[in-house]
């Protein structure tokens, strides 16, 4: 198959897995699922672990967060790392979410999850998925819900109503992203609507954490197929090349880790998110798992790699004034390494050159981010992640456009470098000698 082929299919794999993840939950699901296919054993944080040299595991927090890693055959020296993140902004629906509105319609309350773009959230067919806590006799269980058809829709007040509109608006979460669930007859129905999509009574539903979700099919797109768009780009396209890499690389000589967290739209600091000891507990009980002590622990550490991969801004094409005058991403251009003197993003020199030599064994093309020097950017999971497992780092992320729109856009090309990379990396032998100083093989 040509490399072209070859990028469009694994385009098509990605979008067939964004449309799969309308949540954080179900992201993680499906990801699970993969790993067991590929002969990966679940364990449990609840139990004692037993790990064999060569095998393959993986752990989950909340449902929403994911840690898989391999054992090396033999001697190993680190973590070699890649994490990124399995939420999206979105709107969450509150307790009692039903609304009667003018007496004709029922509205759902809803709440900012994140930092969403808002306009285009209006007008589109949106449906309902999360997680829900279902009683059991004396259990309580946890259960994904997708209500798989188009359900609710934010429509926009007509312009003839607000002439201004087309000047500038500031919308109100509270006003003007509510959407509509049905006509007055709807009143009472919408739990009854996400119990027999979860296949559960309604009186049984303890909990839920449910989420909107844009219905529009990914697609691709451009004059030779160049591009494609979908919800939840960042930062599932990091999450699936991640795990494509990581499966791909099958005799690694470090304990490799593909780690996806959740709740980095709000800060990280969760159980489930970088900012929690979920990833150190991880490598903390692999470490004592196989033999190893404090020092052991330390040792490693210093010897481990991170790549917290979270997606970067392309240069948009009706905005080149927004981007940085000398570094200045563009969609299907390659990896993005970020960089950022305050340390938002925790790229140095020396994980740079690591990075840098990992894409040149690859053979896929890399570019670099930086924020122009009079705006604030955003933030990551790799700096927070630092804190709490304090190895060297490098931040990278793929192009993209729309950012926290509910329909993003990025490169078809991208992912598969990625990919190539992400393999690469896994594979490679990285071995510090101390003071920032490296052999790679
Ligand atoms: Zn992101």
């Amino acid at each position: 198959m040509s490399e072209q082929m070859e990028m469009k299919e694994l385009t098509g794999k990605l979008i067939r897995f964004l449309e799969n993840s309308p949540t954080c939950f179900h992201a993680v699901e499906q990801m699970a699922a993969r790993l067991r296919e590929a002969g990966f054993e679940e364990l449990r944080e609840e139990n004692s672990w037993k790990l064999k040299e060569g095998g393959s595991y993986y752990v989950i927090r909340n449902l929403s967060s994911l840690i898989a890693f391999r054992i090396p055959k033999g001697q190993w020296n680190g973590f070699q790392m890649m994490a990124s993140h399995s939420d999206s902004p979105s709107f969450k629906l509150k307790e009692n979410p039903e609304m009667e509105a003018e007496q004709h319609y029922v509205k759902l309350n809803v709440e900012k999850y994140g930092g969403m773009l808002c306009a285009p959230w209006f007008d589109r067919p949106l449906s309902i998925a999360g997680r829900l806590v279902i009683r059991d006799g004396e259990r309580l269980i946890s259960r994904l819900v997708n209500v798989d058809r188009d359900l609710v829709l934010i429509p926009s007040l007509a312009i003839h109503m607000n002439r201004q509109v087309n000047e500038g608006y500031a919308y109100n979460a509270q006003k003007d992203m509510l959407p509509i669930y049905g006509g007055k007859e709807a009143a009472g129905t919408l739990m009854k609507t996400i119990a027999q999509a979860a296949e559960v009574h309604p009186e049984d539903i303890l909990g839920h954490d449910l989420f909107l979700y844009n219905r529009v099919k990914g697609t691709i797109w451009g004059a030779e197929e160049e591009f494609f768009s979908c919800g939840r780009i960042d930062d599932l396209q990091c999450a699936f090349s991640s795990l494509e890499g990581f499966l791909a690389a099958e005799h690694p000589a470090a304990v490799t880790v593909h780690a996806v967290l959740d709740n980095e739209e709000v800060g990280s600091s969760t159980k489930q998110g970088a900012d929690s000891t979920f990833l150190e507990d991880i490598l903390w009980r692999i470490n004592e798992a196989m033999g190893g002590g404090r020092e052991d622990y330390l040792r490693r550490l210093a010897g481990s790699f991170l790549v917290s991969a979270d997606n970067a801004h392309g240069v948009h094409p009706n905005y080149g004034d927004k981007a940085d005058p000398t570094n200045r991403p563009w969609v299907n251009g390659g990896i993005v390494i970020k960089y950022n003197a305050n340390q938002k993003y925790s790229t140095d020199a020396v994980s740079a050159a690591i990075f840098k030599t990992i894409c040149q064994k690859a053979q896929v093309p890399f570019q670099t981010f930086a924020n122009r020097s009079d705006m604030a950017g955003g933030s990551t999971l790799g700096n927070i992640a630092n804190c709490h497992v304090s190895v060297n780092t490098v931040d990278i992320g793929l192009p993209q456009l729309a950012m926290h729109s509910p329909y993003e856009t990025a490169g078809v090309k991208d992912t598969w470098y990625l990919v190539k990379a992400a393999e690469a990396f896994f594979q490679t032998a990285l071995v510090s000698e101390g003071r920032g100083n490296y052999r790679m093989f």
